[in-house]
């Protein structure tokens, strides 16, 4: 696969360092708040790459955090911590509105097809692996103690700004809004690594701690989670585009000095969703998410497709009209593919040439857009019968993820009676009663209902 990597500035061939494996880490969200769909655009691209990584035959095995402490209102070490501004705007404990926020994210992360990473950790669960690598840090000399609070000292680094194109000047207090002066740092662009004091009273989540009672900073929860959870090594890492300063900069100078080597080889970054006044903001008034679009009428997936249909490293401008377009162009999609005919045999040939296109597009940096001009040939191919065609398009939706073949709607009546159907068969087979059991099996598929032994128990599907 070749994909951009924000170290190098560079498309490059992606290796991981352990074979066929793939360790890879995406930021989570920050949980004092909906996700807006600018932060769900994100999420996407992320779910794209590991999806085409496992098309490729890549195993992956991705983390992700949750950030319920430590994100301050700037992502720089000013402001107060969000999940404060959250608590006191909502008269809740933190872990309230964690868990809440939280649940919203993963309804609409599940509505967008985004598949769960294997891990998924909150930062609060994590706070002995900080103090740990706050600990060498310090005793390594990269990292001291000023007025409670410990920072990490950017001096002690030739190349700090290797994944960014700031430089140390354009950080001058002043220059950045979200730079504030703080007489606490030997050199302005430190960063916080824990914090015991703050300038805002009464914060509600402390942990005892080497320094004193305090709690993490920002930065040094993905890197504690990403190296506990998927070691030393990490394969790749990702974001938005307004992480990778300071976030990510801050990620691998802390991770890079605790460890003692590289720790990650590719940097992926997803560009912004923007609405018509600019980037989507969650402090921007009113929140943009899944559920308002689904009260306006549209699917989840519209979205979804709207952005496979732009390359994630561009910027996009979200508007109804063009979710509108993105929702018409979907139905008319599923429409034609429902038309198409199950009958008939695969012809293997047709099949590994689209598939091949198929995998070197997707491995072109994600080229999304491609992958979909590649299924409207596949559909105008007279050439191609349908029962190849519906093969493809389900094998392409592995990546793409919006449900290009409708499962059709099973009623509740229906699926009791399925229910106790396999219940019944399940019987007749401890029984020894096979006879009874091929019955029951006939019984279904001449209602056009098909069952699976699995490993995971008896499945059932709607034969067409
Ligand atoms: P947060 O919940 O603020 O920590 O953000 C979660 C993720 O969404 C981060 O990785 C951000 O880089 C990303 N993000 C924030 N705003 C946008 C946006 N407008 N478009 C795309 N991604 C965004
Ligand atoms: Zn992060």
């Amino acid at each position: 696969m070749q994909i951009y990597n924000t170290l190098t500035k560079k498309i490059e061939e992606f290796i991981p360092n352990d074979s066929n494996n793939v360790k890879m880490y995406t930021c989570g969200p920050t949980v004092y708040h909906f996700a807006h769909i600018g932060n769900m655009r994100n999420y996407i691209g992320h779910d794209i790459l590991e999806k085409t990584l496992l098309y490729l035959g890549y195993n992956v095995t991705r983390a992700m955090n949750i950030t319920d402490v430590g994100h301050l209102t700037s992502d720089s070490d000013s402001g107060e911590d969000k999940m404060e501004v959250a608590r006191k705007r909502e008269n809740k404990s933190s872990m309230e509105i964690a868990k809440f926020y939280t649940d919203a994210f993963f309804r609409d992360f599940k509505k967008l097809n985004c598949k769960m990473p294997e891990i998924v950790s909150p930062a609060t669960e994590n706070i002995d692996m900080y103090i740990k690598m706050i600990e060498k840090l310090i005793e390594d000399e990269y990292a001291y103690i000023s007025g409670g609070n410990i920072y990490f000292d950017i001096s002690k680094l030739k190349d700090y700004y290797k994944l960014t194109n700031h430089k140390i000047d354009e950080m001058v207090v002043g220059a950045r809004d979200s730079v504030e002066k703080d007489n606490k740092k030997k050199n302005q662009a430190d960063f916080a690594l824990w914090f015991t004091t703050s300038k805002f009273e009464g914060h509600e989540l402390l942990w005892d701690s080497p320094w004193g009672k305090g709690y993490p900073g920002w930065h040094i929860e993905c890197s504690g989670i990403s190296i506990k959870y998927l070691g030393e090594y990490l394969d790749i890492h990702g974001g938005g585009v307004d992480n990778i300063f300071p976030h990510h900069t801050n990620e691998i100078a802390q991770s890079e000095s605790y460890l003692g080597h590289k720790w990650c080889n590719y940097w992926f970054h997803n560009e912004h969703l923007l609405d018509e006044s600019g980037k989507m903001s969650k402090s921007n008034g009113a929140i943009l998410t899944v559920s308002v679009l689904e009260d306006e009428g549209y699917d989840p997936l519209a979205f979804r497709f709207m952005c496979l249909n732009s390359h994630y490293r561009k910027q996009l401008t979200f508007t109804y009209d063009s979710l509108k377009q993105a929702q018409d162009t979907l139905n008319k999609l599923r429409n034609k593919i429902s038309n198409l005919n199950n009958d008939g045999e695969i012809n293997q040939e047709v099949f590994d040439k689209y598939n091949n296109s198929f995998k070197n597009i997707i491995s072109d940096d994600l080229n999304t857009a491609n992958a979909i001009t590649l299924l409207y040939d596949l559909l105008k191919d007279s050439d191609v019968n349908d029962k190849t065609k519906l093969e493809l398009i389900s094998n392409f939706d592995r990546v793409f993820g919006v449900d290009l073949i409708k499962e059709e709607e099973i009623d509740d009546e229906l699926k009791k009676y399925i229910e106790e159907k396999i219940e019944e068969r399940k019987q007749a087979k401890i029984d020894k009663n096979f006879e009874l059991a091929d019955k029951i099996r006939e019984e279904l598929l001449s209602k056009n209902i098909e069952i699976k032994d699995t490993r995971e128990g008896t499945i059932y599907s709607i034969v067409k």
